[in-house]
């Protein structure tokens, strides 16, 4: 190899390194090498851990035989005897009579690829109609697909970070919610007892009006530990996906507006105020988009506690769109990614109670509606959720 052509290489060694997304390096890989190596198209196949059948992972036309890209049953055969094999195979169609169309004389160079040390794959190279590979285009195809092994090898270094990242995040979220879990049902099973306890006592006499206060703390208790019992098991149904939904014509304004009451009878002082548009019925589960607005609401209650909160809502490009905003602190641009999720509570101080379920389900339910629920936040200023559902569901 000259000197000239180890330097080229140097260069786009370095540019193919600079890419992040693996396709993106093969293709810069592939057709910076053209004007020292020319080919049709190149492909690559790896092994189904699975079905041990062959996928085609990556293919490209570059040539004057711009055939379909993703078509590599061209490779196919070669590509299975290289991994047989386990070195490279050269196939040149000098010896097959009786053809001579450009397409049939396929100029077939194959290699094996090493995936973290093991023959897993093979990448092939076609030039339909010639001219053989000479040495130096040999060498420089097989530098190209030990370069090609790498870029895959990466790739599967970076999907199992990923995958890792979120496993330990999920493992974080777990332990985070069996403490908070332990304490949510250790603060109403407090009272309940404390209550009760004080009630029984023999040496004490209590008033009417105590006797009531008490027992009114109990039952509020015992409501609360029922919807945490409740959120846990609508959130582990969800997630199994065994949670029915009663699909029926239902007037989201309307709604609104029975949740936002009958929110108001148990908080007085939260202020909600409407913007709504005429809004046609869709078909929907009431009782669960009930629920939605009911956690929306509550929500507002505890992170945004003395503000109101403006429920609009607009009919627009076939979609229904309501928003719940309210002035509270908000939702720091880190955070708002995660907080969908099952279990996830914002760090830091905690003086309001919950259990990190809550917008979980909201974006289930949502979900099965086939619309799309989501925060936009900046800290300080209050947060909007914003439901879009679709217009296909409306009658
Ligand atoms: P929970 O309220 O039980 O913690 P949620 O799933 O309802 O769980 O909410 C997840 C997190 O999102 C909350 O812990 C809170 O930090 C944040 N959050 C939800 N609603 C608001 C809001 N209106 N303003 C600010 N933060 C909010």
């Amino acid at each position: 190899m000259d000197l000239q052509t180890l330097s080229a290489l140097h260069d786009i060694f370095q540019e193919v390194q600079k890419q992040q997304d693996w396709r993106t390096a093969l293709d810069t890989l592939f057709v910076s090498l053209r004007d020292s190596f020319i080919f049709d198209n190149v492909a690559i196949y790896l092994e189904d851990p699975q079905t041990k059948g062959l996928d085609v992972v990556y293919a490209r036309a570059v040539g004057r035989g711009k055939t379909d890209e993703a078509d590599a049953a061209w490779g196919e055969s070669l590509a299975n005897d290289v991994i047989v094999k386990g070195m490279m195979v050269l196939k040149e169609p000098r010896h097959v009579s009786g053809k001579t169309g450009r397409l049939e004389l396929a100029h077939l160079l194959a290699f094996p690829l090493y995936i973290g040390s093991n023959l897993t794959g093979a990448l092939v190279f076609v030039r339909f109609g010639g001219p053989d590979y000479s040495d130096l285009h040999i060498q420089i195809a097989s530098l190209q697909a030990f370069w090609a092994a790498a870029l895959i090898e990466r790739r599967d270094l970076q999907e199992a970070r990923t995958e890792l990242n979120s496993v330990q995040r999920q493992m974080r979220l777990q332990d985070d919610f069996v403490s908070t879990i332990s304490h949510e049902l250790r603060t109403p099973l407090g009272f309940i007892k404390g209550y009760s306890t004080s009630l029984l006592r023999e040496d004490t006499e209590w008033d009417e009006d105590t006797r009531r206060e008490f027992l009114n703390i109990i039952d509020e208790e015992a409501d609360r530990l029922t919807r945490l019992i409740e959120d846990m098991l609508e959130s582990a149904r969800l997630q199994s996906k065994t949670l029915q939904f009663k699909f029926s014509p239902v007037r989201i304004d309307s709604l609104v507006r029975d949740v936002a009451t009958r929110i108001n009878m148990h908080h007085p002082g939260l202020k909600v105020t409407f913007d709504l548009e005429p809004i046609p019925s869709i078909r929907g589960d009431g009782t669960r988009l009930s629920q939605v607005f009911e956690n929306l609401f509550s929500n507002a209650i505890k992170y945004a506690s003395n503000s109101e909160v403006i429920v609009s809502m607009r009919y627009e490009q076939n979609k229904i769109r309501i928003c719940f905003t309210d002035k509270g602190e908000g939702i720091a641009e880190d955070y708002i990614p995660f907080v969908f999720e099952r279990f996830y509570r914002v760090p830091g101080e905690r003086t309001v109670t919950g259990t990190g379920l809550g917008l979980y389900i909201c974006k289930q339910i949502i979900m099965a509606h086939h619309g799309n629920i989501w925060v936009e936040s900046v800290l300080g200023q209050g947060a909007t959720f914003i439901i879009e559902l679709p217009v296909e569901l409306i009658l």
